[in-house]
């Protein structure tokens, strides 16, 4: 079974994991909890109930006291569910040291994973066990892989790295070279008729067999020489499924082990696929852009606008993209405002405050009150105004230019915004 997960589903999950994975306890003191689909809340809160208990055993007082408050913490959290979400329920929580030693506080992360989890877990440790999730961000698309020459064709799936061969059947076409006595105009002139015979055979199977995979996200066809391209270019594969065709790769053979060079090659493939993916969407942007349009905008406050007055239709983001927007405040006076800053400077950022008096009361009392990843923020405009969200790596030359031209943030319109 394939799970369409989108861009922004991965790119939230990666960067959950890239915040989680780099935490440490001071002793083995983190909780990690796994809930699948289908287990009783009330079953899991009495097996942390009995995992307390075992705590009571823990010989230093600081350890023995941040795991049980981590116990209780996790608890609280899962009963605020009444039964477990569909794709299940990961908590993180532990005593994380914020400052140096002694400097530890709670921390407690709840995250509902983009597709069903399997595994039941539970475990304290110094760290998160986060790999489980990490599983969860390979490529777990469904693809069809078609390899063929005028002698045989086979018919396999890939969902992530499980490959099934479907289906083998074999032309009966004989090889270039004709027996004596033949003209040799005859001889190719009735052996081109048998392999296009053969391609309408091949793609009936095709249609036959890929039609049926669910969430089938590409075909991919391979085969040495040209007559994958004969294939492709003719009119033989119904056009649902020709529109599916991701790419056409070159294989030294044909049968199960040219489909398996095809695996092989599948990370390289895949990720091939998603930058053409990404080239067409910031391409999309560029052609409004440069034609004038309207229909293309870039920069925070112009996309947050178009958001607000529900004119995106794509809204694209530059994964590289590295800001916290925070709102500082006064505590003497309410004063506030609304500031953008670089997530690695955030520490320096909140140092700085301390000294620094109210622009209002002059009181040096200013905090960080609340604080949202730009990312967040804006998505979640986007997804009130019903907009799609492209999240664009950096690994390209387009994510490049999205990040380096356009500040990493830009949008496609479904209307001209009237000035
Ligand atoms: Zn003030």
């Amino acid at each position: 079974m394939g799970y369409k997960q989108t861009s922004l589903q991965r790119f939230r999950l990666k960067r959950a994991l890239q915040t989680l994975s780099s935490k440490e306890g001071r002793g083995t003191e983190l909780v990690s909890l796994y809930v699948p689909p289908g287990r009783q809340i009330s079953e899991v809160v009495a097996m942390l109930k009995q995992e307390y208990g075992t705590a009571s055993n823990i010989k230093s007082t600081t350890t023995r006291k941040n795991v049980q408050d981590a116990i209780t913490k996790t608890s609280q959290r899962l009963k605020m569910f009444k039964k477990v979400p569909e794709n299940g329920l990961v908590i993180f929580c532990g005593a994380i040291p914020q400052n140096g030693p002694g400097s530890e506080r709670i921390e407690t992360y709840v995250l509902t994973p983009p597709e069903p989890i399997k595994i039941y877990l539970y475990r304290c440790d110094s760290r998160f066990h986060t790999e489980h999730l990490e599983e969860l961000l390979k490529e777990r698309e469904t693809f069809g892989i078609l390899a063929l020459d005028s002698s045989a064709a086979t018919y396999a799936s890939l969902y992530g790295r499980r490959l099934e061969i479907i289906k083998e059947i074999t032309s009966g076409i004989p090889g270039k070279h004709r027996a004596g006595g033949q003209s040799a105009a005859r001889f190719q002139r009735l052996r081109q008729a048998k392999v296009q015979e053969f391609y309408k055979r091949v793609a009936e199977h095709a249609n036959e067999i890929f039609l049926q995979l669910p969430d089938l996200k590409g075909i991919i066809i391979a085969g040495p020489g040209p007559t994958k391209l004969d294939f492709e270019k003719g009119d033989y594969l119904q056009y649902t499924l020709k529109d599916k065709i991701v790419a056409t790769i070159d294989t030294s053979y044909v049968g199960e082990e040219g489909i398996k060079e095809v695996v092989e090659r599948a990370p390289e493939i895949l990720r091939n696929i998603r930058y053409v993916e990404e080239k067409r969407i910031v391409q999309a942007f560029l052609y409004e852009v440069g034609h004038d349009t309207g229909l293309a905008t870039y920069g925070e406050e112009e996309v947050r606008r178009s958001l607000q007055a529900g004119a995106v239709k794509t809204l694209l983001l530059s994964e590289a993209l590295d800001v916290v927007r925070v709102t500082v405040k006064c505590t003497a006076c309410g004063y506030a405002r609304q500031e953008n800053i670089k997530s690695r400077t955030r520490l320096a950022f909140e140092q700085d405050l301390i000294d620094k008096p109210c622009p209002k009361c002059t009181a040096p009392a200013l905090q960080i009150a609340e604080e949202q990843d730009l990312i967040d923020d804006l998505v979640e405009l986007a997804e009130q105004a019903g907009s799609d969200v492209e999240v664009i790596s950096a690994e390209n030359e387009e994510g490049v230019m999205l990040k380096k031209s356009f500040g990493g943030i830009a949008a496609i319109l479904r209307f001209k915004p009237s000035s």
